[in-house]
């Protein structure tokens, strides 16, 4: 009995690992198909089985047909269970005697358990849980066909063959899944895998210990040239590229003989139309299980792209970084939340107490604040600190152009610009040259503005400049509703005094005459001015009659008491002669030309009336 189940049991082997052979070559044959030939496969196995059954007792037999009966509708479905059970069906009605009934309740019992696990797996491939109920349900189902012997084969069958043969069915069950299993398994890793490799951009190659190509992907067929990668399969370097190959060869021996292998390496090819391209090559030996090496593996990329980024992108780094070292200006980015992210030199010497604070990764606020402690700017008021602050950290956001005062006595202008996605740039430039032109030009036109507007003999103020005063303090006066008086004065025969003494000391004596209207019309808003010749007028803000009389009364006596001889006049000093006229504070008459006339008849009334006075 054993000899024969155990020449069963190998032929279930046999039969499952023929199927598994034949699994590479039927990749690309429909399901359907394949699933027929598997039924076709496992009928024949069960054929063999049944060739080689032991004999219970006449024309009754046992065997692992029901290994293949099981298999065949599990995996193969309806068809192949058909086709299975179909032979077996007509092998054993062609056997005849006792046991054809029984036989073919086997056989109907376990295509049932077959289909059944067909049914609930479904495509999927089954656990070894799976695999081990189905290999006991599946071999011990069919006995129930063995309840159907005569009385004696019966108990015969259960007292010797039944155990055996659901035993060892079980076990050949168990092994036949598990490789089929396994087998599906690494066919369709190997599927995934060949279909990346396949489509990946990068090329992929493997080459044997003589350098041909035993596989490659469709990017390395494209770009040599070949339609299909089977095309490249068996060439070597020496067919794709002849003056790179012995570099190639030596390169690839080194590798094989010392299994190191090579990684990232740069090269620089020139490709068919004699473009250069760079290239980043990685290879490493390939062993087999007994660690003899049977090639190389190695991909390789397409870097010219990268390359030629890289190139501009440092070309205009360095392009960049010189513009921003040349200039004479300070340069400077903020992000949006004010922290500093470039900067060139020169912002940073701009400020010499900060000028280390400043560097990428530094808020401006904690910048600011360091300024102030510092005192590195002038024109921030302790009191203010924080509203500046806050200032210049919003001009990040609108923008601002300011001049700020150093310490150190220099000027800088400093000009923000808020950029597209926030944050902002700084222009920083030294205009300490600049502000002293434009503080010496200042004073230059001050200075101009005095001379045009002083009377170059006596020091008061001219007749232009008279004009233009009197005429705003007129107004002035009518605004405030104020009264205003205005002295005219005349010097007392003073053409027999140029005579006399001649010209250069009646220029010193209208001189000392001025200085005593300079000095007795001391209020502010007062104004002495030279009318022209010897006469001159005093204009007097908010003073009334009286006070402008008593003003004219002080310069007279002032006058006389220079005691300044003059033989020409019946006086026998210098003599003053002056007309006082006032604008009082109801007074509608403001107009210059006047109030002058009024202060000349006065001066004219007190000529007549005997002068000085
Ligand atoms: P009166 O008392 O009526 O004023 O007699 P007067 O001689 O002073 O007469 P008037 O005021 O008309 O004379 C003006 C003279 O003052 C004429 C001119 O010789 C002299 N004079 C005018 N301007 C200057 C000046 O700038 N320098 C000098 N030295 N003399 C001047
Ligand atoms: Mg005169
Ligand atoms: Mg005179």
């Amino acid at each position: 009995m054993w000899p024969t189940l155990v020449a069963n049991f190998a032929v279930v082997g046999l039969a499952v690992s023929g199927w598994l052979q034949l699994q590479p070559m039927l990749t690309s044959v429909r399901r359907q198909n394949r699933r027929l030939l598997f039924g076709l496969v496992m009928s024949l196995g069960a054929v063999a089985s049944m060739m080689m059954s032991v004999q219970l007792s006449p024309g009754i037999y046992f065997d692992l047909r029901s290994t293949f009966l099981a298999l065949s509708s599990l995996i193969g479905g309806p068809v192949a269970a058909a086709l299975t059970a179909v032979t077996v069906l007509t092998v054993r009605v062609a056997m005849g005697g006792a046991g054809v009934w029984s036989g073919a309740t086997s056989v109907v019992l376990v295509v049932a358990v077959g289909l059944l696990g067909h049914a609930v797996l479904g495509k999927r491939t089954p656990g070894w849980v799976a695999t081990s109920i189905f290999s006991i349900v599946s071999s011990a189902a069919p006995m129930a066909g063995v309840l159907l012997l005569p009385t004696d084969a019966r108990e015969q069958a259960f007292a010797t063959l039944v155990g055996p043969v659901v035993g060892l069915s079980t076990v050949a069950t168990f092994v036949a899944l598990s490789s089929i299993a396994r087998t599906r398994k690494l066919v369709e890793e190997r599927k995934l895998i060949r279909a990346a490799l396949r489509q990946a951009p990068d090329y992929l190659y493997v080459k044997d210990t003589f350098g041909r190509f035993v596989e490659v992907n469709a990017a390395v067929a494209e770009v040599n040239g070949f339609a299909s990668p089977d095309d490249v399969k068996g060439l070597t370097d020496a067919d794709l590229s002849p003056e790179r190959a012995p570099a190639l060869m030596a390169q690839e021996q080194r590798i094989l003989a010392n299994g190191q292998g090579v990684t990232n390496l740069e090269e620089q090819v020139p490709d068919l139309n004699g473009t250069i391209r760079w290239y980043l090559t990685s290879k490493t030996p390939v062993y087999n299980i007994d660690g003899e090496v049977l090639g190389l593996a190695g991909t390789t990329r397409d870097i010219t792209d990268r390359k030629r980024l890289e190139a501009e992108l440092a070309e205009s780094r360095t392009q960049l970084s010189t513009v921003l070292t040349e200039m004479s200006d300070g340069i400077a980015l903020f992000d949006r939340n004010g922290v500093l992210r470039f900067c060139n030199e020169q912002y940073r010497d701009y400020f010499p107490l900060t000028g280390n604070l400043r560097s990428p990764g530094a808020p401006l606020e904690s910048i600011l604040r360091a300024s102030v402690t510092l005192g590195e700017q002038l024109d921030v008021p302790p009191d203010k600190v924080d509203d500046w602050v806050k200032a210049v950290l919003e001009s990040l956001d609108a923008g601002a152009e300011e001049e700020a005062r150093l310490f150190d006595g220099r000027w800088l202008h400093i000009r923000t610009s808020p950029i597209r996605d926030g944050g902002a740039t700084v222009r920083v430039a030294d205009i300490t040259k600049l502000k002293r032109a434009e503080a010496g030009l200042l004073a230059l036109t001050e200075q101009l503005r005095i001379l045009a507007d002083t009377d170059g003999l006596t020091g008061l103020v001219n007749r232009r400049r008279l004009d233009e005063d009197l005429d705003r303090e007129l107004k002035r006066a009518a605004r405030d509703r104020q009264s205003l008086s205005l002295i005219m004065l005349d010097i007392d025969r003073f053409k027999a005094f140029n005579d006399r003494y001649g010209h250069p000391a009646g220029d010193k004596c209208i001189k000392a005459v001025a200085g005593v209207l300079a000095q007795k019309a001391r209020r502010p808003g007062d104004i002495a001015a030279r009318y022209g010749g010897e006469e001159m007028c005093v204009v007097l803000p908010n003073t009334d009659e009286a006070g402008a009389y008593a003003v004219a009364e002080i310069i007279r006596s002032s006058v006389r008491d220079l005691r300044i001889g003059h033989e020409g006049s019946e006086k026998a000093v210098v003599t003053v002669s002056l007309g006082v006229s006032t604008c009082a504070r109801g007074d509608e008459t403001r107009i210059a030309s006047v109030l002058v006339s009024r202060a000349d008849e006065a001066l004219y009334l007190a000529k007549s009336a005997g002068r000085d006075r």
